[in-house]
């Protein structure tokens, strides 16, 4: 059975955001460890619509927004801090997700699973982790209007204009004949998640997904 996990703060495990290189590279070493995993593969992340498959472990973070292995205690390892950490399983293979407003309209959950079925996957669950809710994702009024065009199910109220990108996800996924799992919680309204709308913080929790 793929296994699944969610960190929270205030393990941070991004490279990118300009903490200390050797505490995160403790916290993820410590992360490796606590789950069991023979290493885990962190993307470079920046809302693009790249997904790769990996089946060698990169001690580089990878540049894509979505990683997919076939390859038995690979995990694969999505950072976020209001995004959605979307993780896939099936039985043949697994993925990890960077789902945001972005990442939403690129497609990149459509071509994810697209990829994931060539591999041969069938009967795909997904998770979607700690994220921001609908209520206190507030948008311009345009972005509103741009983003429910294409994905009513994100709509919350014109008059609210805030997106809610996790059902707006569980309906794209729905579509596509995905059960999905949502943990339902907020990162800006609880303190143990970073939130980045909350803090303007360096810090990123994990969603990892490994066969
Ligand atoms: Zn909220």
């Amino acid at each position: 059975m793929p296994k699944i996990h969610f960190t929270s703060a205030p393990s941070n495990l991004a490279l990118h955001t300009g903490d200390n290189a050797e505490s995160v590279a403790r916290n993820r070493f410590a992360l490796t460890e606590e789950l069991n995993l023979d290493n885990l593969q962190f993307m470079s992340q920046s809302h693009s619509d790249q997904v790769r498959v990996v089946d060698e472990f990169s001690s580089v973070d990878l540049p894509s927004d979505a990683l997919i292995t076939q390859r038995p205690g690979l995990g694969l390892a999505v950072l976020v801090a209001d995004c959605i950490p979307l993780l896939l399983s099936s039985t043949t293979c697994v993925a990890a997700v960077h789902v945001g407003r972005i990442g939403m309209t690129n497609g990149i959950v459509d071509k994810t699973i697209d990829i994931m079925e060539g591999l041969g996957a069938t009967g795909i669950i997904a998770w979607i982790g700690p994220a921001i809710c609908g209520n206190c994702y507030e948008v311009s009024q345009e972005m509103y209007e741009e983003v429910t065009t294409f994905f009513p199910a994100s709509a919350t109220t014109v008059q609210q204009h805030s997106l809610d990108l996790p059902r707006g996800t569980i309906a794209l996924l729905r579509e596509r004949g995905v059960d999905t799992h949502a943990l339902g919680l907020c990162t800006l309204e609880n303190s143990q998640f970073f939130s980045y709308r909350r803090d303007k913080t360096i810090g990123r929790q994990a969603g990892v997904i490994s066969l």
